[in-house]
C-alpha cells in the first residue's frame, strides 16, 4: 500500500514545473550533485566517460538518453537525429554498442507512422553495425502499440532489437509466450509506472509473484534474456534456475540501474555472471529521477542532503 502511495506521490510531483525547474537548477551542477548518483550527465561526453568506467569494472553498458513525450513531430525528428549521433559517438568511442529507447521520444503519441519511420532510421543505422537497440516499456497506454510495432519490424527482418516486459501487467506473460516464440530478446522488470487495477496487480507481492514465475520460464526458454532487477530474491532465483537447468551464465544476463546497488552489480561479475548497466544521461532527466524516487523513498533523504549543502 505504502509502494503504491509513494509511486502515486512521485509521479504527481514529476509534474510539478517548480520542482522541475529548482531540480535542473541544482541537480547536476557540479560533479557532487544529487542527480548525478543516478544519471550519468547531461552529454554524450559524459555518458560515454561514464560507460568506459563501467566496463572497465568488467560490466556492460546500455546508454538511454533521457527524454519522453515530445511535443511534436519536429522535436521527434531531432530525438531521432540525436540517437543517430549517439550510434556515431559510441561506434567511434569503440564502447559497447547498445542503446535503450523510448518510442513516445520519437513521437509514438502524435503519430504512430512517424515514430515507425523514425525507429527505422535508427535500426538501419544500428543493425549493420551489430548495435543493438532495446525499446524499454512506458505506461500502460503504450504496451500494444509498443509489442505491435516491434513485432512488425521484426518479421521485417530487423534482428538487432529487443523489448521489455513489465511483471506487473497481468497480459506479460501471454506476452513472454508470444515473444519468446519469435526468437526475441526479452527484458524483463516489474514495472515503473503507476497503474490501474484493471491492468495491473496492485500489490507488491503479486508483482514480485509473476516476475518469479516469469523468470522461470525465461532463463530456460529465453533468447539471451536480460533479468533487469535489483531484488537479491530475483537475482538469486535466476541463479538458482539457471544452476538446476544447466543454463550456463553465457546465456542470459543481469541488467541494473546506474548508481542503484553497485554492490550487488559487483558481486555478481565477482561470481562470473553478466551484468548490463543501464545508463541514462541527458538534459531531460526530471522524469526518470522522480521514478526512481518513487521506487524508493530513502533517496529522498540523499537527494534533501544534496539540495541542502548546494544551497546552504
Ligand atoms: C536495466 C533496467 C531497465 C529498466 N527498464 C524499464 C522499462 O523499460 N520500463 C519500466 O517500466 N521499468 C523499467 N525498469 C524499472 C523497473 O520496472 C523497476 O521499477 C525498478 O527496477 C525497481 O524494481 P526492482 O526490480 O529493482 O525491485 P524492487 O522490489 O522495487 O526493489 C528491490 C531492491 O532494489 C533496490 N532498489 C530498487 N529501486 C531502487 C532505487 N530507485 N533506489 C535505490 N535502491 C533501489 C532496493 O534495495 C530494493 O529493496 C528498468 C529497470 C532496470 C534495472
Amino acid at each position: 500500500m505504502l509502494d503504491r502511495a509513494s509511486k502515486t506521490f512521485f509521479h504527481l510531483l514529476a509534474h510539478s514545473a517548480v520542482l522541475k525547474r529548482l531540480a535542473s537548477r541544482y541537480g547536476m551542477r557540479k560533479p557532487t550533485s544529487f542527480a548525478r548518483r543516478f544519471i550519468a550527465g547531461e552529454t554524450v561526453g559524459e555518458a560515454v566517460a561514464a560507460a568506459r568506467a563501467i566496463e572497465a569494472r568488467g560490466l556492460t553498458q546500455t546508454l538511454d538518453h533521457l527524454g519522453e513525450s515530445v511535443a511534436n513531430l519536429a522535436a521527434a525528428d531531432a530525438a531521432t537525429r540525436e540517437y543517430l549521433d549517439i550510434i556515431d559517438a559510441v561506434i567511434q568511442a569503440g564502447i559497447g554498442r547498445n542503446i535503450s529507447l523510448k518510442l513516445t521520444q520519437l513521437g509514438l503519441h502524435v503519430d504512430k507512422a512517424s515514430a515507425v519511420d523514425n525507429l527505422r532510421k535508427v535500426l538501419d543505422r544500428a543493425e549493420p553495425a551489430r548495435f543493438f537497440v532495446r525499446l524499454d516499456m512506458e505506461n500502460s497506454p503504450y504496451t500494444d502499440v509498443t509489442l505491435e510495432i516491434f513485432e512488425t519490424l521484426w518479421q521485417h527482418g530487423y534482428r538487432e532489437m529487443g523489448v521489455v516486459l513489465q511483471s506487473a501487467l497481468y497480459r506479460s506473460e501471454e506476452d513472454l509466450k508470444r515473444i519468446t516464440a519469435l526468437g526475441a530478446r526479452i527484458r524483463l522488470v516489474k514495472g515503473a509506472y503507476q497503474e490501474p487495477k484493471s491492468v495491473a496487480y496492485q500489490k507488491k507481492e503479486d508483482v514480485d509473484a509473476a516476475y518469479a514465475r516469469m523468470v522461470k520460464v525465461l532463463i530456460t526458454d529465453g533468447h539471451y534474456p536480460a533479468i533487469a532487477t535489483h531484488d537479491p530474491a530475483m537475482v538469486a532465483l535466476a541463479r538458482a534456475r539457471a544452476a538446476e537447468r544447466g543454463v550456463a551464465p553465457e546465456r542470459f544476463e543481469f541488467q541494473m540501474l546506474y548508481g542503484i546497488r553497485r554492490d550487488l552489480q559487483a558481486r555478481l561479475v565477482r561470481d562470473g555472471y553478466r551484468v548490463r548497466v543501464y545508463v541514462p544521461f541527458g538534459r531531460e532527466w526530471f522524469p526518470y529521477f522522480m521514478r526512481r524516487l518513487g521506487e524508493r523513498p530513502s533517496n529522498v533523504a540523499f537527494v534533501l542532503r544534496g539540495i541542502t549543502s548546494e544551497t546552504g
